[in-house]
């Protein structure tokens, strides 16, 4: 048997009663598992609203929650509620935010190989960003443009030939990566150029994401100097650095705070000389440790 869980992997409210019995703001887990039936999920969401906050507090106001680590109708407003914008992947998740009353110009729209059908959606809802991710989402948005003449605001998704420490099916920053434009190849100057020359999109700025579960912020310092060089050079207002600071799953682990992370890639920004609008997608760092599952 392995030891009790430690205190920093369960919600911020979770405490053990008089009664020997976990509580978890302020709700007793045995009355919810009674009520509700199990399995069950059990967010703390005044976690989840402080997490959000303490985000907006360290990128400011385009930072974006990335959906897929958890997302209904009440996260989509909770999230929205908080500041945040929010990361979307493919339809599903967009309708779900729109459902949800968010407002369109507060989505990021990502995935690779969106479909026409999502693209045209999201450009006529007016999503605030699209990530392009390949040369083929561009001829999409070419071929929608030349039928409505709707030109979205774009960010581009570069593979910086990073390899960060995590594992290989979170990991999308090397070069081989199924993800965006690989910068070392030129295919990044390519589609920077031809995303210039298109009428049918507005290029605002480039976007990396280098995977998931990475515990050392030094792997976002490799990130930012990898890219600094090529982004100097556009003269782009905006370098959104992806999600993917760990978060500690079982006892012994430790992961950074979002604030920690934050400061670690402003500092790495302004080695680099980024003066841009930099901002991030954190996931796991909002949700994961906001939630407990409980079984009978
Ligand atoms: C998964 C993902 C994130 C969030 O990753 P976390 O590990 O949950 O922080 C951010 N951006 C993109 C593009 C992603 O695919």
């Amino acid at each position: 048997m392995s030891g009790a869980v430690e205190r920093h992997l369960l919600p911020d409210s979770a405490e053990v009663g008089s009664d020997g019995w976990l509580t978890i703001g302020g709700c007793h887990t045995r009355e919810l598992a009674e009520r509700y039936g199990t399995p069950l999920f059990v967010y703390d969401e005044e976690h989840l609203r402080v997490r959000c906050r303490e985000a907006v507090a360290a990128f400011g106001d385009g930072v974006a929650y990335a959906s897929k680590a958890f997302l209904c109708l009440a996260m989509a407003q909770l999230v929205h509620q908080e500041g945040m914008c929010i990361d979307v992947a493919a339809g599903g998740e967009l309708n779900v935010a729109l459902a949800a009353g968010v407002p369109a110009g507060r989505l990021v729209l990502h995935g690779n190989n969106k479909s026409v059908d999502e693209l045209a959606r999201a450009r006529e809802v007016g999503v605030g960003r699209i990530v392009v991710d390949s040369f083929d989402e561009l001829d999409r948005l070419e071929t929608l443009h030349a039928i409505d003449g709707i030109a979205p605001r774009v960010l581009l998704r570069i593979t910086p030939g990073i390899e960060a420490h995590t594992h290989e099916f979170v990991r999308t920053g090397q070069d081989d990566s199924k993800f965006g434009f690989t910068l070392s190849t030129e295919a990044a100057a390519a589609a920077v150029n031809r995303a210039r020359q298109s009428d049918a999109v507005e290029l605002v700025g480039l976007h990396a994401h280098i995977g998931s579960q990475v515990f050392v912020a030094d792997f976002f310092r490799e990130a930012v100097k990898a890219l600094a060089p090529f982004f100097g050079r556009l003269d782009l207002p905006e370098l959104s650095i992806g999600g993917g600071i760990g978060v500690a799953y079982v006892n012994g682990e430790r992961a950074p705070s979002i604030t920690e992370w934050a400061d670690a890639v402003h500092r790495a920004c302004a080695e680099a000389g980024i003066g841009a609008t930099v901002s991030a997608e954190p996931g796991r760092a909002i949700a994961a440790q906001a939630a407990v599952t409980l079984y009978t």
